[in-house]
């Protein structure tokens, strides 16, 4: 009973002429009715995606600050995402942790302010490469998860996406095997610190390196609930892997 759900990051690509082709696009595809679909645009091509989308796609922004509003130069406010038509936000992504160096903390605290004022939070976690072969997969992601359960009690507008960081535009995607395993961890995890209920209805995502070629079998594991796409979302294959299960 947990909706499927697929979300395209942009991340810092496209242009006005390159969205309204992406979104002309979904909005003529026959695209799976029980998979809830989100494009994350650049911020300021936010508004503009929004005008542009059909009725039932929703528009994620790829940030959003902690404060309500104020002297924050280059911030945008949860207010103002929610003026706009913005209806979920991409927070914790590895490209905010590792590049503008976003804490754990700030992280949480984005959260908490993005779920109080009302907006979806795409909750982004995952292990580098070294973590990785080091063994502390499970460790790093459950402590970035935790980061949040310590300022958020309410999981229910929270999807959470699992993202390796050696998968992400590297074309290694993980495989089923390794994402089921890291996907039934963090519900077991969901259990014994959020609750039950929180476990058995956050959706679990996976992205890094998801193409209409793997997203198949991927979407066949019990503990995927759905993927983040980045560099596939700007294509027309974006539609095959919304389709995944079909
Ligand atoms: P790619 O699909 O390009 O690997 O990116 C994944 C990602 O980071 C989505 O947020």
């Amino acid at each position: 009973p947990r909706q499927f759900f697929v979300g395209g990051n942009f991340k810092m690509n496209g242009s006005k002429a390159s969205i309204k082709d992406i979104i002309t696009n979904l909005n003529n595809a026959k695209l799976d009715p029980n998979v809830e679909v989100v494009i994350s645009p650049p911020t300021l091509y936010l508004s503009y995606a929004r005008e542009l989308l059909r009725p039932g796609l929703e528009v994620a922004a790829q940030n959003v600050f902690d404060k309500p509003n104020g002297a924050f130069t280059g911030e945008i406010s949860v207010d103002q995402l929610k003026d706009t038509g913005i209806t979920w936000v991409i927070l914790g992504h590895s490209e905010r942790r590792v590049l503008l160096q976003e804490d754990d903390a700030f992280v949480a605290s984005k959260t908490k302010t993005a779920l109080a004022g009302g907006l979806g939070v795409i909750l982004c976690c995952g292990e580098s490469l070294e973590q990785r072969e080091a063994g502390e997969t499970i460790k790093v992601v459950m402590s970035q998860l935790g980061a949040v359960a310590a300022k958020v009690n309410d999981w229910s507008k929270i999807v959470i996406a699992y993202e390796p960081i050696w998968a992400i535009g590297t074309g290694k995607v993980a495989t089923t095997e390794q994402a089921q395993e890291v996907h039934a961890a963090i519900r077991d995890w969901l259990k014994n610190h959020v609750s039950s209920t929180a476990a058995d209805n956050t959706r679990i995502l996976y992205g890094g390196s998801v193409t209409e070629k793997n997203s198949g079998e991927l979407a066949k594991q019990p503990d995927i609930d759905g993927f983040l796409v980045g560099g596939a979302s700007l294509k027309p294959a974006f539609v095959d892997i919304i389709n995944a299960q079909t």
